[in-house]
């Protein structure tokens, strides 16, 4: 058989037919007889198979996590050794490149290089940074009080349920079992019914690495399966990336057995480009910031803000950068944008595009289904003028290649229509004076923002404001969300032995 992306995924290790689950770290016969087929979204080929966990198979899960936690047999293991062994993770996704992006490539349809810049660099990254962040962290500190001195130390949160997007699959896994497991908790993870073989991979790594017996499970399904793991009285916290909607319906979840939860949602982040934009130099990037991923990304700039007076210089030039984005299959090298995850997704995408003309916005690029790609769910870049902040294109998240274009007169009209939305998530400027970027940055409420490009920093703290989320991932806070304070009050007079 001729190698594909596809035969390739389907010889790695957790991926082809995998008939069993992952349970605390041994693959083990499912209780479910339902499988989840996996598609190539942009080839149409089968990739291969997982079985579809059902609540009996969460509780097994849950189980198996509650009883290496209640045993101690992760959080005994020394910070600093959890940190090499969730760092020696980063190290053997490096190692093994090519199965790894073959594998989500195959999985999502996107371009191979398109996941190594914008999945495994970000995802390799994030799981060195909590391991520096687990190394560096304040496990323990000594605090005067009013009775005396006060013992606080940072212990894991329990058993967590991570609950994953299709979207970026191997930096959302990367993450929240990065961080989890650097607090040394133990996981259940559930991956996106579309990408369950990236997950089984992922997790199986971590075994590798040295996570140790009953700390790692993954149970692959869709909403029932997921909701069973919110629902589960044995889990302390829920880990989410997914969107606004069921982010939504997890919080209320979670409130009723105050379970901690953190949630990472949707986004409809604004470029504010600004009058002394070297338009020339930045055209590309700002382009790519809202088409990247074919627009499935929640930190996609979908908005962007443009100086009336400017205005079709700067739409002139993301035209013709947009048209340098070739759309292909994950075959073909010079591909930088792949298909759409589904047909559904496809159909909605388009359903938009339909919306944003009916409601008077021009489509001065117009996606379209290309000519030689029918295989798959691709649709080429659309970018729309005229559109003003009230249309349905400019205030839901499309989750497609979909650009909405919209003037403004001034400067304050501009950051009062980027703070017009339901959500917080990302934001840039684009200016030729990076104080007056750094000013506007104040003035956005979002919880990252960027100055002439944009990237979520492993390192620093990632989330949103608004509908786009509660809780930060990356870096020390990352981390920091995956443990509990305890404050142990010493008696009086007692002198710790520091
Ligand atoms: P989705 O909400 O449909 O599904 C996400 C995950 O949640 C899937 O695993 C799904 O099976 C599960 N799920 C859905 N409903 C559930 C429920 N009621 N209870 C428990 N589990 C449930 O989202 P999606 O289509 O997979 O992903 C796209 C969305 O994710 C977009 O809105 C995007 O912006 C968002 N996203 C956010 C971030 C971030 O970091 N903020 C990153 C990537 C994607």
């Amino acid at each position: 058989m001729t190698e594909t992306v596809e035969s390739r995924a389907a010889s790695v290790a957790g991926g082809g037919d995998q008939p069993k689950l992952l349970i605390g770290g041994t693959w083990t016969d499912p209780h479910s007889t339902e499988t989840l087929e996996v598609f190539s979204p942009a080839t149409g080929e089968r990739v291969g198979s997982v079985p579809h966990a059902d609540a009996t198979d969460v509780d097994t899960a849950v189980a198996t996590a509650r009883a290496a936690f209640d045993a101690g047999v992760w959080t005994s293991v020394p910070p600093a050794q959890r940190a090499d062994i969730v760092a020696r993770v980063a190290d053997l996704i490096d190692e093994r490149s090519d199965e790894v992006t073959a594998l989500v490539s195959a999985e999502m349809g996107a371009p191979p290089s398109a996941v190594s810049t914008l999945q495994q660099l970000p995802g390799t990254g994030v799981l060195r940074a909590y391991a520096n962040a687990a190394r560096d962290y304040a496990w323990e500190e000594y605090r005067t009080g009013l009775f005396g001195t006060t013992r606080i130390t940072r212990e894991a949160v329990g058993v967590v349920g991570a609950i994953c997007a299709w979207n970026v699959p191997l930096f959302i896994t990367c993450n929240k079992l990065g961080a989890a497991l650097a607090a040394g908790c133990s996981v259940v993870l559930k991956p996106a019914p579309e990408t369950p073989l990236t997950g089984n991979y992922i997790a199986q790594l971590f075994i590798e690495a040295g996570v140790p017996e009953g700390v790692i499970s993954v149970v692959p399904g869709g909403t029932e399966t997921g909701q069973a793991l919110v629902a589960h009285p044995e889990v302390d916290k829920i880990t989410f990336t997914g969107s606004t909607a069921a982010g939504k319906a997890i919080g209320a979840a979670c409130a009723e057995s105050l379970k901690r939860c953190s949630l990472e949602l949707g986004g409809k982040s604004a470029a504010i480009v600004l009058d002394d934009v070297d338009i020339a130099a930045n055209a590309f990037m700002l382009t790519f910031l809202g088409l990247f991923n074919t627009g499935q990304a929640c930190v996609a700039q979908t908005r962007v803000l443009v100086p009336r007076s400017r205005q079709d210089e700067i739409v002139g030039a993301m035209i013709e950068a947009a048209k340098t984005m070739k759309v292909g299959l994950p075959s073909n090298p010079e591909a930088q944008l792949g298909p759409l995850i589904t047909e559904k997704q496809r159909q909605r995408v388009e359903g938009y595009i339909e919306s944003g003309k009916k409601a008077g916005a021009t489509a001065v690029l117009d996606g379209e289904r290309p000519d030689g790609l029918d295989s798959g769910y691709f649709l080429t870049p659309t970018i729309f003028t005229g559109v003003t902040n009230d249309m349905t294109i400019a205030q839901e998240e499309i989750f497609g290649p979909v650009l909405s274009v919209i003037a403004y007169d001034d400067v304050d009209e501009a950051i009062a229509i980027a703070n017009d939305s339901s959500y917080g998530l990302a934001g840039t400027v684009w200016t030729s004076d990076v104080e007056r970027g750094i000013e506007i940055s104040t003035k956005i409420r979002t919880g990252t923002f960027g100055i002439n490009w944009y990237a979520i920093d492993p390192e620093s703290p990632f989330g949103g404001y608004k509908n786009s989320g509660i809780g930060r991932e990356n870096g020390r806070e990352g981390l920091e969300s995956f443990l509990e304070h305890k404050s142990t009050m010493l008696p009086m007079g007692y002198e710790p032995q520091q």
